[in-house]
């Protein structure tokens, strides 16, 4: 018991219509490329936030940028040519990888592409510490982007990501996404995978060794 994180949500009344039993939600607005995303909270009961995402969905169709299969996917050529993927699948191989093991995508060699309930921007965007160092180092530009990436799309699908992974229910975050967005901004500088490959996965076994000194430093706290 002492493991798990307690929320205990104070009951709350709706917003919208007052009725009690209502629920903490999420909308996020992207202001552009590169800016701070903005987060807004609402408190709705399940009827009131069904007819909101109804609404937002309607006035959110025809957007521009990426859909969240776009941005996953443009995320997921950068990781294969850069050389990032050999990196991750060796820390997996070295158990120091991640990917929950409890996650539902979790194949027998790490995440499974083929699998139904495919990925989530927040996965896809989280890359460790050891291994945006190391890009950032073979190029600044590049390091910059994922940072902003991780920082401020990723947590747009938290909730979806603790729920792929079976988190327990005591521990997810109790605020709910209200929608996820219809459009992500595009990242930018991205298509020069190949050209990061060879000195990234220079710094491969310097990137395992930290992995493998913060997995130990984890399991003793
Ligand atoms: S901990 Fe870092 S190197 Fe290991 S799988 Fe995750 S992102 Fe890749
Ligand atoms: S879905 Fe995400 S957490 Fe699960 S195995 Fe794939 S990358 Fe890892
Ligand atoms: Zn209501």
């Amino acid at each position: 018991m002492d493991n798990f994180l307690i929320q205990i949500e104070p009951r709350l009344d709706c917003e919208n219509c007052g009725v009690a039993g209502a629920h903490r939600y999420q909308t996020f607005t992207f202001q552009g490329h590169g800016e701070p995303i903005i987060e807004e909270e609402s408190i709705l009961c399940v009827r009131c936030a069904r007819a909101e995402r109804k609404l937002r969905g309607q006035s959110d169709a025809g957007s521009e940028g990426l859909t969240r299969q776009q941005l996953i996917a443009h995320l997921d050529v950068f990781f294969e040519t850069s050389g990032v993927f050999e990196i991750c699948r060796r820390c997996h191989q070295q158990g120091t990888g991640c990917c929950p093991p409890s996650c539902r995508v979790m194949g027998r060699t790490g995440c499974d592409p083929n699998n139904r309930y495919g990925k989530t921007v927040f996965c896809t965007a989280f890359i460790c510490g050891a291994l945006l160092n190391a890009i950032t180092e073979c190029d600044p530009e590049v390091g910059r982007e994922l940072k902003w990436i991780k920082r401020e799309l990723g947590p747009v699908e938290f909730h979806l990501f603790e729920m792929i992974t079976r988190a327990p229910y005591e521990v997810r975050d109790p605020v709910r996404p209200l929608g996820l967005p219809q459009s992500y901004p595009a990242p930018k500088g991205l298509d020069c995978g190949s050209s990061l490959r060879q000195p990234l996965l220079a710094l491969t076994d310097e990137i395992l060794e930290i992995r493998r000194k913060w997995s130990a430093f984890e399991k003793m706290e």
